[in-house]
């Protein structure tokens, strides 16, 4: 290998052990905590980034996809949501491990490459300025700047707000969290001139139902933006979304 792709192998599977007890200095995984993590590979539905068995060629969704077409218009995940990556997710969206942003925004950039390479601008999904305060970052924003940065794209942190505080996703059925967040984000008028006509990339940490990202979608779209594609570090296995 030379010497340039196995630095690029070492960020995204770094050798350190962020499972092996004590903290790492840099985020990794031990070679057991690797062989958990169910990276997801091509060939995926399109719309929502679920892994196929076999490759029905470029641009092929899901049952699902095809039944109801989502407010965006395609979706990556880099892993499945379950036991292996969920204790990762949850350490870096509450128990401080903002280290593991690098490590999250590489398995993004190789995962979604895709939708990166014909992506206008990167955009996370906001939190709502009081929720912010509590937590101190918004993981997304976290995963969705190293990825621009290294994408050479424009990052719009400003262009997606949170209006609406409303109460967390978790536990909710699929009607609770598009009720919850119906009209929860919106896109400030100063940006419409730039979002006209633009591809979004939209980033999130987690995608269950797909409310969240459905209500960002729709108020993109709503201010003028062409598409909105979304990437997320991991996904849940059910095609039709489940409640975590
Ligand atoms: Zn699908």
């Amino acid at each position: 290998m030379k010497a340039g792709a196995r630095a690029v192998q070492d960020l995204i599977f770094p050798h350190h052990d962020w499972d092996a007890g004590s903290r790492a200095a840099s985020p990794g995984l031990s070679p057991q905590g690797w062989g958990k993590v169910a990276f997801l590979e091509a060939p995926v539905c399109d719309g929502c980034g679920l892994p196929f068995e076999y490759d029905m060629g470029p641009g092929v969704r899901c049952a699902a996809c095809e039944a109801r077409p989502k407010a965006f218009s395609r979706a990556r995940a880099a892993c499945f949501y379950d036991d292996a990556s969920r204790d990762l997710i949850l350490q870096f969206k509450h128990a401080d491990r903002i280290d593991l942003a690098r490590l999250f925004s590489l398995w993004l950039s190789r995962a979604a490459a895709d939708l990166i390479a014909e992506a206008d601008a990167v955009i996370c999904v906001p939190m709502h300025p009081l929720r912010l305060i509590r937590r101190r970052y918004n993981q997304a924003a976290e995963i969705a700047r190293p990825l621009a940065r290294r994408a050479g794209i424009a990052y719009w942190p400003g262009a997606l707000v949170r209006r609406r505080a409303g109460q967390s996703q978790a536990g909710k059925s699929g009607a609770g969290r598009r009720r919850n967040v119906a009209g929860a984000y919106v896109c400030p008028t100063r940006w419409s001139r730039r979002l006209a006509g633009k591809r979004i990339l939209l980033i999130d940490d987690v995608l269950t139902t797909g409310a969240t990202a459905e209500a960002c979608a729709k108020a993109l779209l709503k201010a003028g933006a062409k598409s909105v594609d979304l990437a997320v570090i991991a996904r849940v296995r059910e095609s039709g979304g489940a409640s975590i």
